[in-house]
């Protein structure tokens, strides 16, 4: 067996960010742009996402409508990608007849 002991901590659930946040608002969405008031239903959302190394500190969260950070759920990337991919195909790069 391995000597595993690395604490990581990884807080998923920040309150203090959510209170800094908070206690700056109105702050532009993350998502959207337009200002987050304190009396709107907001979420605390990540401006470099988690899974590419961004943390729960912030300077790398900012606050969005509730609305936004539920229809952003990471499908916006995706979609952008497969946008690319066939901007790419349409324009003929791949496909080049020498
Ligand atoms: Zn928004």
């Amino acid at each position: 067996m391995s000597q595993h002991h690395r604490r990581t901590k990884h807080t998923t659930h920040a309150p203090k960010v959510r209170e800094q946040i908070a206690a700056r608002l109105p702050l532009p969405c993350v998502e959207c742009g337009h200002p987050v008031h304190a009396e709107q239903s907001w979420h605390v959302a990540h401006i470099v996402p988690a899974s590419q190394g961004g943390r729960t500190t912030i300077s790398n969260c900012g606050p969005a409508h509730s609305i936004c950070n539920l229809k952003s759920g990471g499908r916006m990337g995706a979609a952008v990608t497969n946008r690319r991919r066939r901007a790419v195909r349409d324009s003929g790069e791949g496909i080049r007849k020498w």
